[in-house]
């Protein structure tokens, strides 16, 4: 056999064998979804991509339903999904009501999510970064005491819809916060999916100084087809979480101009075409992600 070229042998050397792949199409994907997807659709959803292989599955949003009313149903989504042992079902929460209505429901992992732009801050939760912060810290403490894992979202970490291109600092500063709070994961955000390769680039060379890289996720929308080319540096950087979205549902309400989420069974394409294990099986995560899209 040849020898590998200088530029497989680097690739080799920073390629894990097994990626974490987490799939947010029930809440991210359809959160901003006008047409109603009933309850019974939305169990069938979380039972395939189950069947499909993904371990992690964001289920819902304990948000306010007037202002999300397709997730509504949390509550009675999470009594009704048939817990599979080993997939931890994950709740988003934006504050310490939508905290006690998880735990009610009893949730195996919550997410909270914040922002690197002030602006889209505004926009999202009409409040500013720190008073997310402020909401946040009842809802850490209530993980802590309930022995519940945590995971922080940074929305618009790389551009934002409203104030433009966001500063590689500012994204990692709120990162840090997220960590300092009590996260066990963050999820570096690229809301709009405007980041390109070397945006991409620009952060990672920092996080790598300044997060454990092993508690940082990747969540990339797939704008201009660049989500791929941004997974390939973040995997090179030691990113092992990535998240997707069956079908590359979703989008977001109050991110003018979102398109979808990286397609989940796209990323799990290219990890399997790199050797890399996911134990996910892309067909069947693409026919869960269509039967959705066929509803809407
Ligand atoms: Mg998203």
């Amino acid at each position: 056999m040849p020898e590998p070229d200088w530029r497989s042998q680097r690739l080799m050397a920073h390629l894990p064998q097994q990626v974490t792949v987490y799939e947010v199409g029930p809440r991210d994907g359809l959160q901003n979804e006008s047409t109603p997807v009933s309850l019974d659709a939305k169990v069938r959803f979380i039972d395939a991509l189950a069947d499909a292989g993904l371990k992690w599955i964001e289920a819902t949003s304990f948000v306010n339903p007037k202002l999300v009313p397709q997730l509504a149903d949390a509550s009675e989504l999470m009594r009704t999904i048939k817990r599979r042992p080993g997939v931890r079902y994950v709740a988003l929460v934006p504050n310490e009501r939508g905290m006690h209505l998880a735990l009610e429901a009893g949730v195996d992992a919550i997410a909270v999510f914040t922002a690197a732009s002030e602006a889209f801050s505004q926009a999202n939760v009409r409040a500013s970064i720190d008073e997310t912060f402020l909401r946040f810290a009842p809802v850490a403490e209530l993980a802590r005491a309930h022995n519940v894992w945590l995971r922080g979202y940074i929305s618009t970490a790389f551009h934002c819809p409203f104030s433009g291109p966001v500063a590689p600092q500012a994204a990692l500063d709120v990162t840090e916060r997220l960590l300092a709070l009590g996260c066990h994961e963050v999820v570096i955000s690229d809301t709009i999916g405007r980041a390109t390769p070397r945006d991409t680039d620009a952060l990672l060379q920092l996080a790598v100084q300044r997060l454990p890289m092993d508690r940082v996720a990747f969540h990339l929308h797939d704008t201009f087809d660049l989500a791929l080319c941004n997974v390939m540096l973040a995997l090179e950087a030691g990113v092992r979480v990535f998240d997707g979205a069956a079908g590359g549902l979703g989008g977001c309400p109050f991110a003018p101009g979102a398109p979808g989420n990286l397609a989940t069974e796209k990323l799990v394409a290219l990890l399997h075409g790199m050797g890399i294990a996911t134990d996910i099986d892309p067909q069947a995560v693409a026919n869960a992600g269509r039967a959705v899209r066929a509803m809407l």
